[in-house]
């Protein structure tokens, strides 16, 4: 297999970034995947997995060996009248495959609509937007050991997602490459437009009372409308999403927050506990549109960071 030296990583980080490789190789197969780490000269060489480089931030050279994963394709495994389940190659881009299924109607994806970015890196951080998460039609996924670069397959039990995270992210950070996931979709889809933003843009375009007949179809095209109207376009600005997570605090901090900041916007997420946008928290603190140079804070969205041409790590 070909592995390049010195190579630049600035395509291939959203932030556009310009961080070099000391070694970069892509593999199409998992039988490469496993080729690669199996070999001697790269099994001391610490390793980087790059997806679409979307949620990455370099902050020095890489003085390694980074593995870009291309494994490609989409199989249905299992299907009933009701269900599907569908293996996906690692490497498939998360938006085409949200169309992929909008188009066979298979619903359960489509509030997930335009998340940049592949496959295996999804459930990673447990990807999540407009009252979806990826959890919720995640059936498996296979994964290579890379020390002993055998496969091995971890049901949803074994992932422990939460929010923007998983097992892959804590306890096994560092171990396993994602290589396939699969999903179980739905054949008769059930909307989820739990989402003011979502409802208001379908009452817009269909009209209060055509919206039962709204179709995954439509809610997809809600959800890109109003993220194109929201998040700003890494091919415009580098950037890589919201940088920042909602601080999740005790309902009895969140009280005494609220004597001192009257506004201060909380969702309960649990009887004792309180998330707080952090956007509002970064906007009181003044840094919505503040800039340093060649980096900042977006100016219509405080959560995220852009590059704003020629920022170095
Ligand atoms: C404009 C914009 C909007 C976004 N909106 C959202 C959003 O709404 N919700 C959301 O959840 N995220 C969002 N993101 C973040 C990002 O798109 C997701 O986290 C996405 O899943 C990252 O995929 P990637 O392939 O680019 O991962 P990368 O950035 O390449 O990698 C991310 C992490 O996963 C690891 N990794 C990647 N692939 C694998 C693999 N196969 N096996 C093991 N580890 C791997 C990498 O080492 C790295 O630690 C947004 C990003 C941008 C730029």
């Amino acid at each position: 297999m070909k592995v390049a030296s010195r190579v630049s990583l600035k395509a291939y980080n959203t932030f556009g970034i310009n961080s070099t490789a000391q070694y970069f190789a892509e593999v199409s197969s998992v039988a490469e995947l496993q080729e690669l780490l199996g070999d001697e000269q790269w099994q001391r060489t610490p390793k980087l997995i790059l997806g679409g480089g979307s949620n990455l931030l370099f902050t020095s050279h890489f003085n390694g060996l980074v593995i870009k994963i291309g494994i490609g394709g989409i199989e249905v495994v299992e299907e009933n009248h009701q269900e599907v389940w569908i293996k996906v190659g690692a490497g498939e881009n998360w938006h085409q495959l949200v169309i992929y299924c909008i188009e066979r109607v298979w619903g359960g994806i489509e509030n997930l609509s335009l998340i940049p970015g592949t496959v295996g890196a999804a459930p990673m951080q447990n990807i999540g937007a407009y009252g979806v998460e990826i959890k919720d039609v995640f059936e498996s996924l296979e994964a290579v050991e890379i020390s002993i670069w055998i496969v091995r397959r971890f049901s949803s039990d074994y992932c422990y997602f939460g929010y923007r995270v998983c097992v892959f992210k804590n306890i096994y950070k560092g171990q396993f490459i994602i290589t396939s996931v699969v999903f179980r979709l739905n054949k008769q889809p059930l909307l989820n437009t739990s989402y003011g933003a979502i409802k208001e843009v379908l009452v817009e375009r269909l009209g209060k009372d055509n919206l039962n007949s709204a179709s995954i179809r439509d809610v997809s095209d809600a959800v890109i409308h109003i993220r194109q109207s929201k998040l700003p376009d890494p091919a415009e600005i580098g950037n890589a999403g919201s940088f920042f997570k909602n601080p999740v605090v005790p309902a009895s901090k969140f009280e005494a927050l609220k004597q001192e900041y009257r506004n201060v916007p909380g969702y309960p997420v649990s009887e004792t506990e309180v998330k707080v946008p952090a956007g509002w928290l970064i906007e009181q603190a003044g840094w919505k549109g503040k800039r340093f140079g060649e980096v900042g804070v977006h100016d219509r969205q405080s959560l995220v960071l852009v590059n704003h041409g020629a920022a170095t790590f």
